[in-house]
């Protein structure tokens, strides 16, 4: 499974499966590819679950014998923007809660079906809190500033969710990862126009081309990254989630309540 699967299947199941996450946070899902261990797993799963909308190409050419599921495709089954990263809007986060718990319930039989259900919910009420908890926070930060300016186009949800505008800049300039003086100085014009304070790395150190985008437009690239393709290395995907609007509140001017972010993840971490 890839992006935020492996928290919500783990959180779902709890101790009633085995899962087990091919993709582990912080590894690039778009670039994945199964190694010997993956296709073992793989041959041996009762039920394979994937993002879709084509996050991760090495899982759309598995063949298995087990239902292949593709979680975000089934959840918001109208996404017209060409961005899989859905999950950056906790209501589509909680569809996506909602299709995998149906997709478990035959998987794990009738005998835990009562106790599943109520994680769903519990899950569900925590992802209502933290759609209204990001919209609260995103609102101090000054209109002119709500512009997210990142690496790939990640954050199409979030942008619509939130009324943000999304500049996503390699995506928008670049083609396979090269970036000529043109579309160097096109990006800066862009990033300059845009009104950001900031420039949003999605892993530290910054690549090289995103260092040469600051440097040239004058537009500091955020100490902390933002993450777009799942979890956040050891966290959960609440904290990633909070850690995300946190790190944008803060560079572009707001204020973020930490504390009402720690308690949505002791909530979160309660489910049992
Ligand atoms: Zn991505």
């Amino acid at each position: 499974m890839d992006g935020v699967l492996c928290d919500i299947t783990r959180s779902l199941a709890q101790g009633s499966a085995r899962v087990t996450c091919l993709i582990p946070p912080g590894a690039d899902p778009h670039a994945m590819a199964l190694r010997g261990s993956d296709r073992q797993a793989l041959s041996s799963a009762r039920l394979v679950l994937i993002n879709g909308y084509n996050l991760t190409p090495a899982m759309g050419r598995i063949r298995v014998n087990a239902p292949v599921v593709p979680v975000a495709e089934r959840a918001v089954p109208r996404n017209k923007a060409p961005d899989p990263h859905v999950w950056h809007d906790p209501a589509l986060t909680s569809a996506m809660v909602q299709e995998t718990a149906a997709a478990l319930q035959p998987v794990l039989g009738s005998s835990a079906a009562g106790a599943l259900q109520r994680r769903r919910q519990a899950m569900q009420a925590v992802l209502k809190q933290l759609g209204s908890w990001s919209a609260k926070q995103l609102q101090t930060v000054p209109a002119d500033q709500r512009v997210l300016v990142s690496e790939h186009r990640a954050f199409s949800a979030f942008a619509s969710r939130y009324g943000i505008r999304e500049l996503p800049v390699i995506d928008a300039f670049a083609s396979g990862g090269s970036l000529r003086p043109s579309s160097l100085s096109a990006i800066s014009k862009a990033i300059r126009q845009s009104g950001t304070k900031a420039i949003f790395a999605e892993a530290l150190p910054p690549s090289k081309t995103l260092r040469r985008i600051s440097s040239v437009s004058g537009v500091s690239i955020a100490k902390q990254p933002i993450y777009a393709d799942g979890q956040a290395p050891g966290k959960s995907l609440i904290q990633t989630a909070t850690a995300n609007v946190c790190t944008f509140v803060t560079a572009q001017g707001g204020r973020c309540d930490q504390q009402a972010a720690a308690a949505l993840q002791q909530q979160w971490a309660a489910i049992r």
